[in-house]
């Protein structure tokens, strides 16, 4: 956009500037004279036309109420073709330098070859020198020598010579000769040790192997867009707090999710205690999503095991991985550091519970009714009391505590469905 100011001569316009009912063109003294307050919270706001008009991405993530879709399309803008081109370039210098060093570290491996076959030499020199060995060899050839005109006696004669050269050369004197050897070997041992093999070569041809393969995991980062994640078949989460849940596990578990299934989907005139007790007994990270009578929709995740316990116990998350959520919110309450020890609570007389406080120092982890979120054994009441075990941030009433997760004189809920995620 080429278009001059009206406000200042010799001045573009450079941005748009959404405001509640209208959009302003403003250039870049307009832009350093907003300066209130209310101004610069739009400034956040402000769209850079050039940028706009070349990357539609960017103008639906400037515009979009969505911070998933925001996030994603920023992301993709940024990696930009020139950046990947560097990338594969520099890679490819590094493909240079390890088709060198290939070639180093064979010639490597001839040195330390010729170094071997060295020692190879001087042991057995010291061990001809020990056992005699010229006088076998004598022997031998003399013995090669009469090849011709050989006859019985001379056969036997050579057998003896060997005889003899094995009991007076080496077996007489076995003790003395083997210490011999074993003190040349000590020897060769510790020079050796000295001129250690390490192969430095080959080391950096593993180095640079290494800074390839790293190069290589930044690139393959940078081509694959982190897609927002889905759950299927829920009624209850909208796409965007889909993402948005999804986000959150992998963050706070940091491993990836592998699948994600719908266990359950109850309604009004089924709910009931022992139904939900089948269904997630023995089971581990399981998402629960709840509607209110008022509509409102919250949940909860924890990566904790549901055991249909008799006597009623507390789960502990040391993961600290548990977090209640509300939907119609748009709020996230993780578990509280010192309060892992109540992420969830079992018992067949009651529904699923998250939060709990102890009695007695702690020395009893008594069931008292005053939990985060805690659904009744008729399965249709339920309460709220957020801030006990689940944090809940800001600015925030004690009424806020109570209504966040049903909403305003709600107890009851009509609907819920429950996931479990498997990860790698
Ligand atoms: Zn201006």
């Amino acid at each position: 956009m080429q278009v001059q100011c009206p406000k200042h001569k010799d001045s573009q316009f450079l941005y748009i500037l959404p405001k509640e009912n209208e959009v302003e063109f403003i250039c870049d003294q307009c832009h350093s004279n907003l300066s209130t307050r209310q101004q610069q919270v739009q400034l956040q706001n402000l769209i850079n036309i050039r940028k706009a008009y070349q990357h539609p991405e960017y103008l639906f993530s400037r515009i979009t109420n969505s911070e998933i879709l925001q996030e994603f399309f920023i992301e993709l803008i940024e990696c930009e073709e020139k950046n990947l081109n560097y990338q594969i370039m520099e890679i490819e210098k590094f493909i240079k330098e390890v088709q060198n060093q290939l070639i180093v570290m064979q010639q490597e491996l001839y040195v330390y070859k010729k170094k071997y076959m060295e020692l190879r030499l001087q042991i057995r020199e010291k061990l001809e020198e020990i056992i005699k060995f010229d006088q076998f060899k004598k022997i031998i050839s003399n013995l090669n020598h009469l090849e011709k005109t050989i006859n019985p006696q001379d056969i036997k004669q050579s057998e003896r010579d060997v005889y003899n050269y094995f009991q007076d050369s080496i077996l007489k004197k076995q003790l003395s000769l083997n210490n011999q050897i074993f003190t040349i070997l000590n020897y060769k041992n510790q020079q050796t040790r000295e001129s250690r093999i390490n192969y430095p070569e080959w080391n950096k041809l593993n180095q640079l192997y290494k800074q390839i393969n790293e190069m290589h995991t930044s690139f393959n980062i940078m081509i694959n867009p982190k897609f927002p994640g889905t759950i299927e078949n829920t009624f209850l989460l909208a796409r965007e707090f889909q993402a948005k849940l999804i986000d959150i596990i992998v963050k706070k578990s940091n491993k990836p999710i592998t699948k994600i299934e719908l266990i359950h989907q109850e309604c009004q005139s089924n709910l009931n205690v022992q139904t939900f007790w089948n269904k997630v007994d023995g089971k581990d990270n399981l998402l629960m999503v709840f509607q209110s009578e008022k509509e409102y929709i919250f949940g909860a995740y924890s990566p904790c095991q549901w055991v249909k316990s008799q006597r009623g116990q507390y789960v502990s998350d040391e993961t600290l991985t548990s977090f209640l959520f509300s939907q119609t919110k748009n709020q996230i309450y993780p578990i509280k550091q010192d309060c892992r020890g109540y992420a969830i609570y079992c018992c067949f007389q009651n529904g699923p519970v998250f939060g709990g406080t102890s009695l007695l120092n702690r020395a009893i982890q008594y069931f008292q009714n005053k939990s985060d979120l805690h659904i009744t054994s008729n399965f249709q009441n339920g309460s709220s009391s957020l801030g006990t075990s689940y944090a809940i941030e800001g600015n925030q009433t004690q009424t806020d505590f109570e209504i966040n997760l049903f909403g305003l004189d709600a107890h009851k809920i009509t609907t819920y469905e429950i996931f479990q995620l498997s990860f790698n």
